[in-house]
């Protein structure tokens, strides 16, 4: 039973194979005999998963349908679920409960999808290999001596196990697309805008963007169209109609034209993954797709840009949690100071103080035209670039990652090496375009990714382009050994 889609499942339940209730007995044992060896979650929600199931399976028994009715789920750390533990992977906010359910996690909610959990996570969602974590790393299912990937890393590691068929994730720099990369899933980050974030605890709020993690485009198809939509309470989402993502997924691709930019096959890229995203490339040829190469001369800039603008808006948004107005407070406090120093001090991890300090240093008078403003000029370029490339091009294609996943601890003395791995998902993030890495085979025994990159808007093209791939290769249904 573990071994279903989310497409499948929705069919099992419409045929009345088995109960949401059932199912979601069968993942909820999955998960308690399991997740020890993963670390994949910082919360269970075994009651409200039972009740939800069977509200699911009564709605169903009077006569309603839907894909996501009765599907099990998990929700990254990250977004605010009402009365339940919602803590950013950190100790800031260990004993969080939050007060309101995020919109995203409603939405999901009112179309009957079940909950099973929180994901573990970066903390804050700042790192690449979900070690910064309060509640200790994840660790990979395809080898548990490697990370899943950040800083969505337990919703990938989890379904990537088997121990549900999809969960929600966040992307500011890379946290949806790498750790599906890493573990052999598909993930999407839709356009900025397109997924509400309200109640999703910011990061880097102009980056910042919650989208489906699963095996399949078709579940990713699923999953979102039941995420995405206009919500008043986030003056940044897009009042877009949400167009029927599972429809377009059988276009043909003939004539589809891909670019493949140059700056992608630099040295800094493992040569076996540059030979599987070739491979990946003819067997898009083969279904009718043109391919072209593209340049995107600015690619260069974009990792000291992000690591500049995303650090900026995270000290600015982390502000807040100041032991007096949010989050862990100190013991025994001396005075006002010594209060915000050690809640802050004592609430944070290494990571995020570091962020911190490199963001308020950005931003402060006398640096900030020389970083911020720099920074910004930047990300205007690098959105210059793709803008020229799509009119050449519908999709962009390339590797999601220039190497596989890395040993735990490999990169933990040197922040900067990890920061190096984000290189091909952060343009995305700085241009707020949608970007999808779906699974391209393997090197050593790990995942591969290749990422497809489409114009504002155009999830359904990104989804089409991975459905018809997944249609002709295999790669997305292999498990994990021992999962
Ligand atoms: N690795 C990037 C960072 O640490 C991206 C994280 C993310 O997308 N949340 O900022």
């Amino acid at each position: 039973m573990h071994q279903m889609t989310l497409a499948e499942i929705a069919r099992g339940l419409a045929d009345k194979k088995f109960s949401s209730e059932e199912l979601t007995k069968v993942l909820l044992a999955r998960i308690a005999q399991l997740d020890p060896q993963l670390n994949s979650f910082i919360s269970l929600t075994e009651d409200l998963a039972l009740q939800q199931a069977k509200a699911a399976d009564a709605r169903r028994a009077n006569g309603e349908s839907g894909a996501l009715l009765g599907a099990p789920i998990a929700h990254k750390d990250l977004f605010c679920t009402q009365g339940i533990r919602t803590s950013c992977g950190s100790k800031m906010l260990d004993n969080f409960k939050a007060p309101y359910d995020a919109t995203v996690v409603a939405k999901l909610a009112s179309a009957g999808a079940v909950t099973l959990g929180k994901t573990n996570m970066d903390e804050f969602a700042m790192g690449s290999a979900n070690e910064s974590s309060y509640y200790g790393a994840v660790k990979n299912p395809w080898n548990l001596e490697h990370v899943p990937g950040g800083s969505s890393g337990g919703s990938a590691a989890a379904v990537a196990a088997r121990l549900l068929p999809a969960a929600t994730a966040t992307d500011t720099g890379g946290s949806i697309r790498q750790p599906a990369a890493f573990t052999n899933l598909t993930g999407l980050k839709p356009t900025y805008g397109r997924v509400s974030r309200w109640g999703m605890i910011a990061y880097a709020s102009s980056l910042d963007q919650g989208g489906p993690l699963a095996r399949t485009a078709e579940d990713c198809a699923i999953l979102l169209q039941g995420m995405a939509g206009f919500d008043a309470n986030d003056s940044t989402s897009i009042d877009e109609p949400v167009p029927d993502y599972s429809a377009s997924l059988n276009t043909s691709l003939q004539g589809l034209r891909i670019g493949v930019p140059k700056e992608y096959f630099s040295a800094g890229l493992d040569p076996r993954i540059a030979e599987l995203i070739h491979t990946s490339i003819k067997e898009l040829e083969k279904l009718g797709a043109v391919i072209k190469e593209i340049s995107l001369p600015n690619m260069q800039h974009a990792i000291p840009a992000y690591y500049v603008i995303a650090p900026a808006e995270a000290s600015s948004n982390l502000s807040r949690f100041d032991g007096v107005r949010f989050g862990y407070r100190c013991d025994d406090p001396k005075n006002l100071e010594d209060l915000y120093k050690r809640s802050r001090g004592e609430g944070f991890g290494a990571e995020v103080q570091r962020r911190i300090m490199v963001g308020a240093y950005a931003l402060s008078a006398g640096y900030y035209d020389a970083y911020y403003l720099k920074a910004q000029k930047i990300r205007r370029l690098v959105k210059n670039d793709f803008m020229a490339a799509f009119n050449e091009v519908d999709i962009i294609l390339g590797p999601t990652t220039p190497n596989p996943a890395w040993k735990l601890g490999a990169k933990n003395s040197d922040p900067v090496a990890a920061y190096l791995e984000d290189v091909y998902t952060i343009t995305a993030n700085l241009a707020g375009l949608p970007g999808l890495s779906m699974p391209a085979g393997f090197v050593d025994g790990l995942p591969v990714g290749v990422q497809l990159l489409a114009p504002y808007f155009q999830e359904g093209r990104l989804l089409n382009v991975a459905h018809q791939y997944q249609l002709n290769t295999d790669w997305h249904t292999r498990t994990p050994t021992g999962f």
